[in-house]
């Protein structure tokens, strides 16, 4: 044990939390001194969300958001436009475009981006599943809604090769998202514009 603990219990709790992104080691004792200054009760309903959440949380079988149903609240919804599927990276994502207000149609994460470098190839991600989603249910248009990125852009072309076929309209987003950037890092004004004013995807190549 680290001396400057004085308890295991507190050093096994901060070596837990600076486990989490974007938490030091120095934030992780000021959160466990924080929740031992309050009510136990704090603790008990923190660490309860956390069980539950890894416990009984599903993923929607159609498009992979989260869900607390078979099918999520989004692809149940007959508001929303099941004929364009907007590919997102990720669930934090989906939130993002959500936000944007500028979005009727449907949501497919793939959990992730293609990344070599990572050792991520597409077998490890949702893009078999997302063909067999263009060709199974009546689609019109795909929209590839990935960062601006080298692995974004990798992604976008293998999943433009293998819906090439199909006669899906393939559709990008406007390049008001800065090149580099990442969709988590670009303000709700700039990605509502860029949803709106959405590219044919195979107009990128005549550049
Ligand atoms: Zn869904």
């Amino acid at each position: 044990m680290d001396l400057q603990f004085s308890s295991s219990l507190l050093e096994n709790a901060v070596t837990e939390l600076s486990r989490l992104p974007g938490v030091g080691r120095k934030t992780a004792l000021r959160l466990a001194l924080h929740l031992l200054r309050q009510e136990e009760s704090t603790s008990e309903k923190l660490g309860e969300s956390i069980i539950k959440l890894r416990k009984e949380i599903r993923y929607c079988s159609v498009c992979h958001n989260i869900s607390e149903t078979e099918i999520c609240p989004i692809c149940a919804s007959p508001a929303r436009d099941s004929k364009v599927v907007c590919v997102v990276e990720n669930i934090n994502d989906v939130m993002i475009f959500e936000r944007t207000g500028q979005y009727r149609g449907l949501y497919h994460v793939l959990n992730g981006l293609i990344s070599p470098m990572d050792g991520i190839g597409p077998d490890q991600l949702e893009i078999a599943s997302l063909v067999s989603r263009i060709k199974n249910n009546d689609i019109e248009e795909v929209i590839l809604a990935l960062s601006a990125t080298m692995e974004g852009d990798t992604t976008n072309y293998y999943i433009y090769r293998l819906l090439g076929q199909t006669g899906v309209k393939i559709t990008q987003l406007a390049r008001g998202v800065a090149i580099g950037n990442e969709i988590e890092y670009t303000d709700e004004v700039t990605l509502g514009r860029s949803l709106v004013n959405r590219t044919l995807f195979a107009d990128s190549f005549k550049r």
